[in-house]
């Protein structure tokens, strides 16, 4: 491995990791040299077998559970991986959810939900990491956006109006902290397998595919895949960018 893609030492909070993206993300880095910090809700059995599945492979991981929309169980997270591991160098905000509908026909419910986890969470742990980020004067942050956040897309003014926040977020972060030596992007994936894009139907599927260059969709490795890039020192001197991970369906 190049010294550059080296993350030996280093300390990696991914949230939502239990599966899909994120899952993968976590081994990436992990197969990179980095400590794990697993993160899901709390009854997640997923978060504990993917940690057990890194420490297994070789890997240091553990699994601490909470609930991004609790600044309160957030910031005992970062306790206890600055307890375990000491630094907290790389933050990965992946958690999310869809709760998708016509904006005439969607509820407040629904679109609190997903503001509340999709951008409050963000907040919450970039809130959390700063400190300890700013006292250790390194760091990076990503921030798992998507490209209907650049674009938009009927049918899902909550998880849209979240993405493009998180895509706001993710400059202002890149501006207050680039003096400190921290580091905020985003990636913007475009139709990706996993559990959230199962429950779409074959129709809304088929379009997808018809408007992906790459003639194919991608899989949780191809974000994973450009998430350690931007973990790595290869990577060290971009900061507010968002990165698209599509198949050139957005250019
Ligand atoms: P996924 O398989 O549904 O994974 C999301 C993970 O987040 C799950 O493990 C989920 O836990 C966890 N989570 C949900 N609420 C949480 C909370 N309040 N606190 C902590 N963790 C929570 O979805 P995915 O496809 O891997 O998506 C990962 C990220 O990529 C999301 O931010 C998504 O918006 C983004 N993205 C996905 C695609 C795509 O095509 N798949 C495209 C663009 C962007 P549970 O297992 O308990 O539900």
């Amino acid at each position: 491995m190049s010294i550059e893609l080296d993350l030996t030492g280093k300390t990696a909070l991914i949230t939502g990791a239990g599966r899909g993206i994120g899952r993968d993300i976590a081994r990436k880095l992990s197969s990179m040299g980095a400590n794990i910090v697993i993160n899901d809700i709390a009854s997640s059995t997923d978060a504990d077998e993917a940690a057990e599945e890194l420490i297994a492979a070789g890997g240091n991981a553990i699994c601490l559970k909470g609930d991004v929309r609790n600044y309160d169980e957030i910031e005992k997270i970062i306790k206890n991986t600055l307890d375990k591991f000491s630094t907290i160098d790389i933050l990965v905000n992946n958690a999310g959810i869809t709760k998708d509908g016509l904006m005439m026909r969607m509820s407040e419910d629904d679109w609190d939900a997903v503001l509340d986890i999709n951008l409050k969470g963000a907040f919450h742990t970039i809130k959390a990491v700063t400190r300890p980020m700013m006292k250790q004067r390194s760091g990076t942050i990503i921030n798992v956006a998507s490209i209907v956040g650049v674009m938009g897309n009927a049918g899902q003014a909550n998880y849209v109006a979240s993405k493009a926040g998180l895509i706001g977020l993710t400059k202002t972060t890149a501006k207050e902290l680039s003096s400190r030596g921290i580091t905020c992007n985003a990636v913007a994936p475009g139709f990706i397998r996993s559990a959230m894009t199962d429950q779409l139907t074959d129709a809304v599927k088929q379009e997808y595919f018809k408007a992906i260059p790459l003639a194919r969709f991608g899989e949780t490795e191809d974000v994973a895949n450009v998430v350690a890039f931007l973990a790595s020192d290869l990577a060290k001197y971009i900061t507010g960018q968002v990165i698209h991970i599509d198949g050139g369906l957005v250019m």
